[in-house]
């Protein structure tokens, strides 16, 4: 008999299984080309050629005691070394190889983070839409999830409401910017609106509200956006990155934490991620993987083709009459369903071969999101399901 705490997880997995499954289906029945498949975030681009050349160099260069022994639970220090002083060198930074702390990926880091910092009934908020499994993470510590509702039509948070969804519980706030999955890049003044509300709810309750900055898209941004670096707006930020869509590295589980001095309790918060990345199993982020970004710190993935994807798909559906937020970054087209009940629009949508997932899987119903990380001719062959799509609800 499965733990209780696990049935619902599961449950909620089989929904997203249902959809892999439904595609399959759908292919086998109508064929690969007939089929528009938009529902998964896995990069449609390779790896830059220098990271798997770092791979073979480092399987050939590197002492293999090293390459395959055990390392401090925190990673190599060359290669957090190395992290550091390309951060600093791109933002501005002073961080050392002590604020940084190679992760399996930012799925692995926010769970290091959450695990050091929340006690059961401590409350993390996050902003809607959110990428949902932070629901499960924050779960993982019998932590309380908060939701903020957007601003709407800018998909920026609502900082008003924010302030009033703090509480003396609240432990952590979670941003990600670019966003998943409305590709919105919080704007500068939104940062310091956030910033300056932390910093008096702190002072009113005398706690400390640690602000986590989910960043796997910090590089996939459009037309020269800046994303602005969060530790610089608020000292007790956690930066969780990722290589898994800036490099395509997603099966390879790598990023890191960053966790600046200035953090309240930044001796005790680095030790405890430290642990928390052992006991939580992942002993310490894959080394190769580790030694490989090392290599490659100034490069990123080909954007040039999702900027492509992302006019085309862009200007076609809202050509059609849909509401699209236009994405500023990340790989996700963010469409307003014009039924009221986003299942329904990606049911019907199904019945055109478009697989789409709806806004209620990121607390946001009434939209869906379209992953326009995928082969351009798909995006083209798609165009005549979205026209009669767009058809059926009169658009
Ligand atoms: N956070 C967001 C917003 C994501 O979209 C994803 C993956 O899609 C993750 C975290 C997890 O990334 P990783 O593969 O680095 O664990």
């Amino acid at each position: 008999m499965i733990a209780r705490k696990m049935i619902k997880y599961v449950e909620g997995s089989s929904v997203i299984r249902a959809m892999f499954e439904e595609g399959k289906r759908l292919a086998a029945k109508y064929g690969d080309l007939n089929v528009y498949d938009f529902s998964l975030g896995n990069p449609s681009t390779p790896p830059p050629a220098s990271v798997r050349q770092a791979m073979s160099d480092i399987i050939n260069e590197v002492n293999p005691l090293k390459l395959h022994g055990y390392m401090n639970n925190s990673g190599h220090e060359d290669v957090r070394m190395a992290v550091a002083a390309s951060l600093n060198k791109k933002f501005g930074t002073s961080f050392s190889y002590k604020n940084i702390i190679m992760t399996v990926g930012a799925a692995g880091g926010l769970n290091v983070v959450l695990k050091s910092i929340i006690d059961p009934g401590d409350e993390v908020i996050a902003f809607a839409p959110y990428f949902g499994e932070y629901n499960n993470y924050v779960a993982n510590f019998d932590g309380s999830m908060v939701i903020v509702p957007p601003c709407i039509p800018s998909f920026q948070p609502d900082t008003r409401v924010f302030e009033e969804k703090i509480t003396k519980l609240t432990k952590a706030v979670i941003i990600n910017t670019p966003n998943n999955p409305t590709g919105v890049v919080y704007s500068e003044d939104t940062i310091k609106q956030i910033a300056q509300i932390l910093n008096k709810k702190q002072e009113e309750y005398g706690t400390q509200i640690y602000l986590v900055s989910d960043e796997p898209y910090r590089e996939l941004v459009y037309d020269g956006k800046e994303v602005p670096y969060i530790t610089k707006y608020y000292k007790n930020t956690i930066v969780s990155y990722s290589y898994s869509k800036s490099l395509s590295l997603p099966g390879e589980r790598i990023g890191y934490l960053v966790i600046p001095d200035e953090a309240d309790d930044y001796e005790s918060l680095t030790c405890a991620a430290n642990v928390a990345n052992r006991i939580l199993g992942f002993v310490n982020a894959p080394s190769i993987m580790q030694l490989t970004v090392a290599r490659c710190l100034e490069e990123t993935t080909d954007i040039t083709i999702y900027d492509t994807n992302r006019k085309l798909l862009y200007n076609k559906l809202k050509s059609l009459g849909f509401g699209c937020t236009e994405p500023e970054g990340a790989f996700y087209l963010w469409v307003k369903t014009p039924c009221e009940n986003d299942m329904e629009f990606v049911n019907k949508a199904k019945e055109f071969h478009l697989l789409l997932v709806p806004g209620s899987s990121f607390m946001c119903n009434g939209y869906v999101r379209i992953a326009y990380c995928v082969d351009t001719d798909m995006i083209k062959r798609s165009f005549a399901a979205f026209e009669k799509l767009a058809a059926y609800y009169n658009l």
